[in-house]
């Protein structure tokens, strides 16, 4: 017999030894195994797991030794609050994210009915995050694949929110004679060689949203090229990017003719994002 205390200790010392965050990492895996959340394992520390609990909480622990990422093994990951579904099939959605989800709200007015783009939606996250802070807003949400848009379809679902369209294509090629006040986008942006793809849960989580040729900048350079045509006079484009990318996203940025170009960091001090707007009615001053 063991108390949900002693066996989240447990789990902690063993994953300590392999990952950063090993407490926070087992009371996930704990709170999927008794169908609770994190507080609830709080609140009641000396319950006794049974013998099946224990067992099925043990093989947890031990996939995520092998390094499998617990928003894979719980099928689930939280983001903006919303609790959203995760598959192999989608990118799991980092925290970093929740900068570039809140860079865009400061252009989307709460009373107005915006038309926005977020290309590479994955599992919804940045998509329905702006849908339920922007109620009157319309988003489309786009991705190349089916597997990763139908798991947004049930995260669109389970959160009824129906200003999100969901299209299937290349960035905003499905998205044909529509303009957008705002485009946003976390796409692929990992160097091929780079060494971090062998590292962590990166191993598990779909090649093909996380690199881009072209030193990473491959996918970045095509949306800040093409989003020109589909932004409304002086609409917002904003783009996550790699931390050593920052000069060369801001320069790609300027070279298309964008204007107010700012880098932004995130929590960890690390820039992230880059924001500007392009201005389609040419000036005469
Ligand atoms: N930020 C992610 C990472 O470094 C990558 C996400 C992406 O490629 N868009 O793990």
């Amino acid at each position: 017999m063991s108390s949900i205390r002693s066996a989240l200790n447990h789990a902690a010392t063993i994953l300590a030894t392999r990952h950063e965050g090993a407490m926070f990492e087992s009371e996930i895996l704990l709170a999927h195994v008794l169908k609770k959340t994190r507080t609830w394992l709080h609140t009641w520390p000396e319950r006794e797991l049974t013998t099946t609990q224990l067992t099925r909480f043990n093989a947890l622990v031990e996939r995520r030794l092998q390094g499998e990422p617990s928003a894979y093994i719980t099928g689930e990951r939280e983001f903006w609050s919303l609790p959203l579904e995760v598959t192999p099939d989608t990118l799991i959605p980092r925290p970093d994210t929740e900068l570039l989800v809140e860079l865009t709200l400061e252009h989307i007015p709460l009373d107005e009915p915006f038309n926005i783009a977020d290309l590479g939606t994955g599992t919804g996250a940045i998509a329905l995050a702006l849908a339920s802070e922007r109620p009157r807003s319309h988003v489309f949400a786009v991705d190349f694949s089916e597997d990763a848009l139908a798991v947004a379809a049930r995260n669109r679902t389970r959160h009824t929110l129906n200003n999100v369209t969901l299209c299937c294509g290349d960035w905003l090629v499905p998205l044909a004679n529509q303009t957008f006040q705002v485009i946003v986008s976390n796409p692929p942006y990992i160097r091929e060689d780079d060494a971090h793809l062998n590292q962590g849960g990166l191993p598990f989580e779909p090649r093909s949203a996380l690199v881009a040729t072209d030193n990473g900048l491959d996918d970045i350079r095509k949306i800040v090229a093409d989003s020109r045509a589909r932004l409304v006079a002086n609409g917002w484009l904003l783009i996550e990017h790699g931390y050593d990318q920052s000069i060369d996203v801001t320069q790609l940025f300027a070279q298309h003719g964008y204007h107010n170009v700012t880098a932004h960091h995130d929590l960890n001090g690390q820039p992230r994002v880059v924001s500007g707007q392009f201005r389609t009615i040419p000036s005469h001053n």
